[in-house]
């Protein structure tokens, strides 16, 4: 008998928990038909409200349900990387706590893996009912496909079906900087992708702010591109060469006017101007320098307060 293990990363969902759970569970005699036991982790990413005791709740009545407790909110990244780290299962498929992702889409997703392929993806392919700000997610991933050469889909979620040898192939990756739609791209293997349209989150609100949301799209160009060093250098040369120019100017217009002093505003903006683009690269290779400053601590990703 083959084991699929779910894995749920919560974070303040005491009011989904049990909603997803019979949702869930709703699958239990499709994949029972297969010979498929299904077994569900819950990772309680330092939730303050219920969600913990909810859980202990759902798992005192049924064993196929477990509970990792971490110590405090480590984020998402570091949820989805416990839950592979503690299933066993011959396949694990990630879900949203909220419903976002649709557990009646497991049976479809399972077909595929049945029909050969390594990775079932889904993504969405409208954004309906979410904040109108949160479309700048667009434009990250118009850049990325510019500027990394891991392919990033727009609009994909994190549910994902994969089969054990996928699952290896992404612990390898013990990286402390997480970045999963990368790292889903990064490990390769023959993916079906799924579509379905954006479905709101059922109780609660999202836990990503447009600050959190910005800062991780630097995480995930930091993780998975070199391009911005490369135009950090290219600057350098671009404003190597103007100020060559600028340098035969003066020349030629003292020998022709005569008059080498005149230009102090032009000066004042053309100082501003370099020390501004100066400043921002040397941010760039900063970025890059802080995220290989945490890498080499070596820090475990996540730390576990409970676990049932
Ligand atoms: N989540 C988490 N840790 C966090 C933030 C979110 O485990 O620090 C979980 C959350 O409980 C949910 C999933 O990640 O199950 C997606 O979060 P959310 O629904 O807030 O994001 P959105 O759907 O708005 O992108
Ligand atoms: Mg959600």
């Amino acid at each position: 008998m083959k084991v699929l293990s779910a894995i749920v990363p919560c974070y303040n969902e005491e009011e989904n928990i049990v909603d997803f759970y019979h949702e869930f569970m709703k699958n239990e005699a499709f994949f029972r038909e297969k010979d498929v036991a299904l077994e569900l982790f819950f990772i309680d990413d330092g939730s303050k409200d219920g969600t913990a005791a909810v859980v202990k709740k759902l798992a005192g009545g049924d064993e196929r349900v477990h509970l990792v407790s971490f110590s405090r909110n480590f984020g998402k990244e570091a949820a989805i990387y416990a839950g592979l780290e503690k299933a066993r299962g011959d396949y694990v498929v990630f879900l949203d706590a909220d419903l976002q992702d649709p557990p009646s889409l497991l049976p479809e997703m399972y077909g595929y893996v049945e029909q050969g392929y390594d990775t079932v993806a889904t993504r969405r392919v409208t954004r309906k009912g979410e904040p109108p700000l949160r479309s700048f997610a667009r434009i990250f991933y118009r850049l990325m496909k510019k500027i990394s050469r891991t392919e990033i889909m727009d609009g994909a979620r994190d549910y994902r079906l994969m089969t054990r040898q996928v699952v290896d192939a992404i612990l390898s990756m013990g990286e402390y900087n997480r970045f999963s739609k990368g790292i889903f791209g990064w490990v390769g293997f023959e993916t079906k992708w799924l579509e379905f349209e954006n479905i709101e989150r059922k109780k609660g609100e999202t836990k990503w702010s447009f600050w959190k949301l910005f800062l991780y799209s630097i995480d995930g160009i930091t993780a998975f591109s070199t391009a911005p060093l490369a135009f950090a250098a290219f600057m350098g040369v671009l404003f190597c060469l103007a100020a060559f120019a600028l340098i035969i100017f003066t020349i030629v217009r003292k020998a022709i006017f005569g008059d080498p002093t005149s230009g102090w505003p032009s000066l004042v903006c053309i100082i501003s101007l370099i020390s501004g683009v100066q400043l921002f690269c040397l941010g760039i290779v900063g970025q890059y320098l802080a995220k290989t400053y945490m890498e080499v601590k070596r820090r475990p990703i996540y730390l576990v307060k409970e676990e049932i």
